[in-house]
């Protein structure tokens, strides 16, 4: 287990990678518990941008006062290609010096704690808090942002399914999740749509999706939502070819960056709230370079570097579900 002696007196907080509905929770939580256990705490505007610019503040509770219920991250994020240089991480790590940090808290998906790893492996001790809508990080079962997107989702398909049975169409639905199927799977148990299309799971135009579509329209369905998670692709073209092959007029809608916003869900408040905290406590342990992960609801701290080496399985039960509830 990674452990450090040193005190930790100052540290610094930062959001990357994609905004997710949770994160200024989080930024709050992170806030909120430094100055509970007296460390002094360091906003870091735009990500990893942010850091190698010296673009920070400090920040106390009442700097993070009002903004549990707002979406997007009051500290900016970015994707900063310089910092996948080791170059970059070094800079980084002078940055910090400068500020005086001690350690750096991180919010926000795979990519984001790639950075972290390595510029721990420079001597800054890091904490990693998932934040990010797709749910891919395989060491923990949850990720702030992932349940505000699939309600958004879910509102969504609620809507273009009132539309599509008064017109007895055929939609297909883009969702994110960049290469993952998650959003995708559970928006389709509950917004009982007809077909899910999930980058996981090669899939045949004619048995998986035509057949099924014909098959319900036999059955005497009125309306066919095919839910396509963005990984997959092509939609738009997928949706015509349907159309030529059934007849059944089909419309395609790619949700894109609504996905992102929004008022976070009380289960993302309440998750950032506690990542928060126990990424503060890690550090009043001396625990450090973990990912805090959220394992059968509780917080557990999982070291980084194995943690972003663990798999993210396909949940099988989900997709025969999806199957059954379709009959
Ligand atoms: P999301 O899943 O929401 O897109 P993410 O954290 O995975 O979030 P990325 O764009 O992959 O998003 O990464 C965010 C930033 O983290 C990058 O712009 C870059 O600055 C840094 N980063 C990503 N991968 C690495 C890496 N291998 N080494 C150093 N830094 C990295």
């Amino acid at each position: 287990m990674a452990e450090i002696n040193k005190q930790i007196k100052r540290i610094g907080v930062l959001t990357s990678g994609g905004d997710a509905p949770g994160m200024n929770a989080a930024i709050r939580a992170v806030v909120r518990a430094c100055t509970y256990y007296g460390i002094e705490v360091y906003g870091i505007r735009r990500g990893y941008r942010g850091l190698l610019d010296g673009d920070m503040k400090e920040m106390n509770a009442r700097s993070v006062s009002d903004i549990i219920y707002r979406g997007g991250t009051i500290l900016q994020t970015a994707r900063c290609h310089t910092f996948r240089s080791h170059e970059g991480i070094v800079q980084g790590k002078k940055m910090a010096e400068v500020f005086g940090l001690d350690a750096l808290v991180v919010i926000g998906g795979d990519g984001s704690f790639n950075g972290a790893l390595a510029i721990s492996k420079e001597g800054l001790p890091v904490i990693g808090i998932p934040g990010t809508i797709d749910n891919d990080i395989g060491c923990t079962d949850y990720t702030i942002g992932y349940d505000t997107a699939m309600n958004t989702v879910r509102d969504a398909i609620d809507k273009i399914k009132d539309t599509a049975s008064s017109h007895e169409r055929c939609s297909f639905v883009e969702v994110m999740g960049r290469n993952a199927g998650y959003i995708a799977m559970n928006c389709a148990i509950a917004g009982g749509a007809e077909v899910c299309l999930i980058p996981e799971r090669p899939f045949s135009l004619e048995s998986d999706v035509v057949k099924k579509i014909i098959e319900c329209r036999n059955r005497g369905k009125h309306h066919y939502v095919v839910i396509v998670a963005e990984g997959v692709g092509g939609t738009m073209e997928l949706a015509a070819k349907v159309k030529d092959i059934t007849g059944i007029e089909t419309t395609a809608t790619i949700l894109g960056h609504i996905q992102r916003g929004g008022s976070p869900t009380v289960k993302d408040r309440v998750v950032a709230g506690l990542m928060g905290v126990k990424a503060v406590q890690c550090l009043t342990h001396g625990e450090i370079n973990k990912i805090i992960a959220f394992k059968g609801e509780k917080c557990v701290a999982v070291d980084m570097e194995e943690g972003l080496k663990t798999p993210k399985h396909l949940d099988e039960d989900m997709l025969l579900a999806n199957e059954i509830l379709n009959v």
